[in-house]
């Protein structure tokens, strides 16, 4: 990045059971009617301790939205044209990773403080200031980015405890993908000060996740909060999020906050069995351990191996329904992708496939 003047907005958050009760002392200077947009499930969970809170805040509700059910330009158009948007100081958007996106898009485009209410904990969305966006026939129409991330995101713990426990585990395989892609991506790039702030705050990405993974899985099922469950939550929408705001340039002339982890999951994509049957986070999961092996860092990669076997996470491409001869296709696919380039060395083929295949041996010998 080359010039002088930058601004680089952080995400800001409050975490624990009574989230919400903090909605009034953070929003206060940004106005008083809000417009709430969500998916519905994730509407339907929230409103019981969200109405209340916005209530005691003193804010005056425009309406209550439901965002589309997919993150498109269209469903954002469609939101931007409702007088209930128009009316609102503030947006909240309430759900998962695409309610999230459509909501910051359209809050970007209105110009309205944008504040983020995750019901899961399964991406980074509530906390970054880029958009993944769809086409109407669901596949990928680019990522979107906007000016800041969420003002604030307010994560409500007890909602996030009754949520679907396979978003949480796929949730926690994403996330193990941060610390080893944007170190990668980032490690012969220019050492300017926010990449320099992404790939130390990238450092605290991993060992929680290895660290309480394993209880914050157990005590989800329960329903229960704790601890390990927190710092893993923190862990999947807060750190990782702090870590894509400082490897993404909003100029977009550098990009660092993925590589082979999400370069293998966006390839995988040709094979319909595979996106149709396994969750992104699932199959970014082995896409790490693809990364390690192409990296050779296998004392990390028996770690995360280990934290596999105990958790259910994929260590073959069986485990992901992937067949040896179905790898061609996917190699072919790779070198199209954004990821393709976030590696120190020029990437080729054969060595993409070559740690494919050597992660699928290892994994079999576990
Ligand atoms: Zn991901």
């Amino acid at each position: 990045m080359s010039q002088s003047d930058y601004s680089l907005v952080l995400p800001a958050f409050t975490i624990g059971a009574q989230a919400y009760d903090a909605i009034g002392r953070i929003t206060t200077h940004f106005g008083k009617k809000v417009v709430i947009i969500g998916g519905k499930t994730a509407l339907s969970k929230a409103k019981p301790s969200l109405l209340p809170a916005c209530e005691k805040a003193g804010l005056t509700i425009t309406d209550i939205l439901w965002y589309g059910g997919d993150a498109t330009y269209e469903n954002a158009d469609v939101l931007l044209h409702n007088p209930a948007v128009a009316q609102a100081d503030l947006v909240f958007g309430v759900g998962g990773g695409r309610a999230i996106d459509t909501c910051k898009v359209v809050a970007d485009k209105a110009g309205k403080a944008f504040f983020a209410f995750p019901t899961v904990a399964s991406n980074c969305a509530p906390s970054t200031s880029i958009a993944v966006m769809y086409k109407v026939d669901k596949s990928f129409a680019g990522y979107y980015y906007l000016q800041q991330p969420p003002v604030h995101t307010f994560i409500n713990m007890a909602i996030i405890a009754d949520s679907p426990y396979t978003l949480f585990w796929a949730g926690i395989g994403d996330a193990m993908s941060k610390e080893c892609e944007s170190e990668l991506a980032s490690r012969t790039a220019e050492k300017f000060h926010t990449v320099l702030l992404g790939r130390a705050i990238a450092k605290i990405c991993s060992e929680p996740l290895l660290t309480y993974g394993e209880k914050a899985l157990a005590d989800f099922k329960q329903k229960e909060v704790t601890y390990e469950l927190q710092q893993v939550v923190l862990d999947i929408i807060i750190s990782t999020g702090l870590v894509s705001n400082c490897t993404t340039a909003p100029d977009q002339s550098y990009y660092y906050n993925s590589s082979i982890a999400h370069l293998f999951y966006n390839s995988s994509t040709v094979l319909p069995q595979v996106v149709e049957g396994h969750l992104h986070g699932e199959i970014v999961s082995f896409g790490v351990l693809v990364l390690l092996t192409y990296d050779k860092q296998f004392a990390l990669r028996d770690t995360v191996a280990d934290f596999y076997k105990k958790t259910g996470y994929p260590t073959t491409l069986a485990d992901l329904d992937i067949k040896a001869d179905e790898i061609d296709a996917v190699i072919e696919k790779a070198p199209s992708l954004t990821e393709w380039n976030c590696v120190p060395q020029p990437l080729t083929k054969a060595a993409f496939k070559q740690a494919i295949l050597d992660t699928d041996t290892f994994g079999k010998a576990l």
